[in-house]
């Protein structure tokens, strides 16, 4: 068996397609960059705010991000936010320090702890001893943005990256149809923009069309210092359900996964075309919302 590229050995098999370790790397990169230039991800002149976790998504955009920035002498840092779980999010923090250092990234640092004086898992049994029973993923994804999106407006960034990957998108675009909520699909896509806010950092996702598996295989040939165990914290059983269906789909039936999305994007431009409209700021914080306290707020009101 040899690659189909360029006939060495030994091979990896993708998508039923055999690569050696170099074509492999070679065709993620160039997927990637791909992506960045059909959906205008970025511009020349914008400068790049990745949230960062430490994980093998987030640090493969950050480091082909950095990559890019540099050869375009863009401007590039990392955030990243303590949740407190643990030993996950200690390991986290360490891998993402000592990769950045060694990519001579800056790293902005935050704590739930400090911005909101509790760790995640506090939040969540707080919130639930007064009633409010919200998953971790809700809580941990409602404060992560709120605080990425301040941060960036405040460094004046112009774009927010993100490590989103083809098998998160297959998986919220079915939850949402599965559960009835097919508007709140107009929110995704490689990049954001469903509402219109001056005060709302553009997020993109140049990792769109990377499977978990390619993701996976890039971030261990590039030997990054990622844990490739799921956060603690991820027990949405409903997701867990789905993925899991898609995957034994996807092995069955390959071609799935992109089969979802690429019909999701020809659908994408109506869902948001119905959701026109600026969204309004927050009365509390002056962040976007389309509520008058934006759910950080709401969080944050219920935490007092
Ligand atoms: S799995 Fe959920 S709780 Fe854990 S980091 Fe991701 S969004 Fe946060
Ligand atoms: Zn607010």
């Amino acid at each position: 068996m040899v690659c189909k590229i360029c006939s060495k050995r030994p091979v990896i098999t993708i998508s039923g397609v055999k690569l050696c370790k170099d074509c492999f790397i070679d065709y993620f990169e160039r997927k990637v960059k791909r992506t960045i230039r059909q959906y205008k991800l970025i511009d020349k002149k914008d400068s790049i705010l990745v949230a960062a976790s430490g994980g093998k998504d987030s640090t493969t955009a950050l480091y082909i991000l950095n990559q890019l920035a540099k050869q375009r002498r863009q401007k590039i840092a990392a955030f990243t936010i303590d949740l407190g779980i643990g030993d996950y999010s200690k390991k986290n923090l360490s891998n993402l320090r000592k990769f950045c250092k060694k990519e001579k990234i800056k790293l902005y640092e935050f704590s739930l702890r400090d911005e909101f004086g509790y760790s995640l898992c506090y939040i969540k049994s707080i919130l639930a001893s007064k009633g409010v029973k919200l998953k971790s993923c809700t809580i941990c994804g409602v404060l992560r943005r709120h605080m990425l999106n301040k941060l960036a407006r405040k460094l004046k960034f112009t774009k927010v990256a993100t490590g989103h990957n083809l098998d998160d998108e297959a998986q919220t675009i079915l939850m949402n149809q599965f559960k009835g909520n097919i508007w709140l699909s107009a929110k995704l896509g490689p990049i954001g923009g469903a509402v219109k806010s001056k005060s709302f950092v553009p997020r993109i996702k140049p990792l769109y069309f990377c499977s978990e598996k390619e993701i996976t295989l890039y971030s261990k040939l590039k030997k990054f210092p990622v844990q490739y165990r799921r956060c603690p914290c991820s027990v949405d059983a409903y997701r867990a359900k789905v993925r899991a269906m898609l995957k034994e789909f996807e092995e069955k039936y390959p071609g799935t996964l992109n089969g979802i999305i690429n019909s999701f994007l020809e659908i994408i431009p109506y869902l948001r075309q119905k959701q026109k409209g600026e969204v309004g700021l927050c009365e509390r914080c002056g962040e976007p919302s389309m509520q008058k306290l934006c759910k950080a707020c709401e969080i944050i009101e219920k935490l007092r």
